[in-house]
């Protein structure tokens, strides 16, 4: 458990509330990581270029002794294991989307991972759970907290706590 991350959840598909209450309880198995916190449950407008129903969104920080393409790996497990999601749309309805956001104060950019989550600073759907369990959490490129980047975000989408 030497590294502290941040996973986002969401889910616009079926029955969110219970899609979520799954994932979370499907991250709790993965091997050598551990769930230390775990945001409320966000009813939040959808962002994008595509129409679709609201979301429900969460963020929890996981402690693990995986790589961050290890702990990606897992989390794909579970979106196309354990949901079946098929990736029809992309950025469309999803029953389940996890997003590895930030792993300890690690930055890179791969093929396949971006660390922090590229879009992690200006969605008030992450940051609202973030700052939530961890305010003070620091955002390694841009050197502000959790709370100071939510703070400085432009009025935006609709983010209600359930
Ligand atoms: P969407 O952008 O609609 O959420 P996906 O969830 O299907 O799309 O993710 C697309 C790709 O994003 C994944 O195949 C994954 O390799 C890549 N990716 C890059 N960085 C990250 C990250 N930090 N967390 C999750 N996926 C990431
Ligand atoms: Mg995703």
């Amino acid at each position: 458990m030497e590294f502290v991350t941040y996973v986002g959840l969401g889910s616009n598909l079926g029955d969110r509330e219970l899609n979520l209450l799954r994932a979370i309880a499907e991250i709790g198995k993965i091997p050598e990581s551990r769930i230390t916190a775990l945001s409320g449950f966000y009813d939040t407008e959808p962002v994008g270029p595509v129409p679709q129903d609201p979301f429900l969104n969460a963020v929890l920080r996981l402690e693990t002794g995986l790589t961050p393409h290890q702990l990606l790996t897992e989390l794909q497990h579970i979106e196309n294991t354990i949901f079946q999601r098929k990736r029809t749309i992309s950025q469309g309805p999803r029953t389940i989307d996890l997003d590895l956001l930030m792993y300890d104060s690690l930055v890179m950019d791969s093929e396949t991972l971006t660390i922090p989550h590229p879009r992690l600073h200006d969605r008030r759907f992450v940051l609202v759970p973030l700052a939530e369990i961890s305010p003070d959490q620091t955002h390694p490129l841009f050197g502000k907290t959790a709370a100071e980047l939510l703070r400085d975000l432009p009025p935006g989408e609709r983010v209600t706590k359930i």
